[in-house]
C-alpha cells in the first residue's frame, strides 16, 4: 500500500518514535514502506513519514551509487547507533517530507549500529560513507530531527518561507503528501 508522505510542519515529524514490541509482525508495514519510498523516488523512509510513530526505517540507496551502494537495501527496527567516528563530512541532503529543499548537513563518516532486521535477527554492523549518511538521516527521523535542524540559524532564516509554504501544502511534489495541522 502506498501511503501519503507526511509533510514538514506536522508534529509527528518532531516527535520521538516508540520501540516496536519484539517479534511483532510488521512485514505488511515494511512492504508498504518500501512501496511508498520507491513510488516517491526516495532512498530511505522512516515510519513517522507515513504517520506511524514507530522505530523503524527502510533504505535502498543503490540508485545513488550502483557500485558503492550495490545491494544496500535494508530494514532497521529499533536501531541504536552505538558509536560514530570522524571525520565529519558535509553533503547536500534532501528529504521526502521537505520536497524541493536541500541543504548541507555535516555527519560523521562512520557509524556502528545495532538493529533488528525484518526477521527479528539482531545485528551489529559498521557502515561508512554514503551508507552511513543515509542511515543517520533516517535514524534522525526516529528522534524527531529533520534536515533543517542541522542548519545554521542564517540558513534556516533564508529557507523559512519555503518551509512554511510546504507545511501549508504549497509544494510541487509528484507524490501524495499528508499535511497535518499543529
Ligand atoms: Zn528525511
Amino acid at each position: 500500500m502506498i501511503y501519503p508522505i507526511v509533510a514538514y510542519g506536522s508534529p509527528i515529524l518532531k516527535q520521538k518514535s516508540v520501540p516496536i514490541h519484539f517479534q511483532t509482525n510488521i512485514q505488511p508495514l515494511i512492504d508498504s514502506m518500501f512501496e511508498t519510498m520507491y513510488h516517491a523516488g526516495g532512498v530511505g523512509l522512516a515510519a513517522p513519514q507515513i504517520n506511524q510513530r514507530l522505530c523503524v526505517f527502510v533504505v535502498d540507496a543503490e540508485p545513488m551509487d550502483e557500485v558503492l551502494l550495490k545491494g544496500f537495501k535494508k530494514v532497521f527496527i529499533n536501531p541504536e547507533i552505538i558509536t560514530t567516528s570522524g571525520p565529519d563530512i558535509v553533503f547536500e541532503e534532501g528529504c521526502l517530507s521537505i520536497p524541493g529543499v536541500r541543504g548541507q548537513v555535516w555527519r560523521p563518516e562512520n557509524i556502528i549500529i545495532k538493529y533488528y532486521d525484518q526477521n527479528w535477527q539482531l545485528h551489529q554492523e559498521s557502515f561508512s560513507g554514503m551508507a552511513a549518511r543515509v542511515i543517520q538521516h533516517e535514524y534522525d527521523h526516529l528522534q524527531g530531527i529533520l534536515v533543517p535542524d542541522h542548519w545554521a540559524v542564517l540558513k534556516r532564516k533564508l529557507m523559512e518561507g519555503k518551509l512554511k509554504a510546504i507545511s501549508k501544502g504549497i509544494t510541487k511534489a509528484d507524490y501524495r503528501m499528508l499535511f497535518l495541522k499543529k
